[in-house]
C-alpha cells in the first residue's frame, strides 16, 4: 500500500457509512414491502371470508332446497327429486344419466 494509512481508513469509513445507509434503506424498504404484503393478505383474507360467508349462505339455501329428496326403494339412498341419479344396481327405479 503506497497510500497513507489515514486515507484508506477514511475511505473505509466512508464505505462503511454508505453500507450502513444502504442497509437502513434495505431494511426500511423490506419493512414497507412486508407491510404491503400484509395489507394484501389481510384484504385477501377479508375477501375470502366474505366469499365463504356468501358461499355458506348459498349452500345452506341449497341444502334447504335439497330437502326435496326421494329415497331409492332398492338401494336406500337419498337422491334429489329434481335430478334422480341411478345407483349401480340394475333394478334401480331411477333412470339416471347415460
Ligand atoms: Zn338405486
Amino acid at each position: 500500500m503506497t497510500r497513507p494509512h489515514w486515507t484508506s481508513f477514511r475511505l473505509q469509513h466512508k464505505i462503511g457509512s454508505m453500507k450502513f445507509l444502504v442497509f437502513i434503506v434495505i431494511v426500511v424498504s423490506l419493512w414497507y414491502v412486508m407491510r404491503w404484503f400484509q395489507q394484501i393478505e389481510t384484504g385477501r383474507e377479508l375477501h375470502r371470508r366474505r366469499m365463504s360467508e356468501r358461499r355458506g349462505a348459498g349452500a345452506s339455501q341449497k341444502a334447504m332446497r335439497a330437502t326435496d329428496t326421494v329415497i331409492c326403494s332398492r338401494c336406500g339412498t337419498y337422491v334429489p327429486a329434481e335430478f334422480p341419479t341411478a345407483c349401480s344396481r340394475a333394478d334401480c327405479p331411477f333412470p339416471g344419466v347415460g
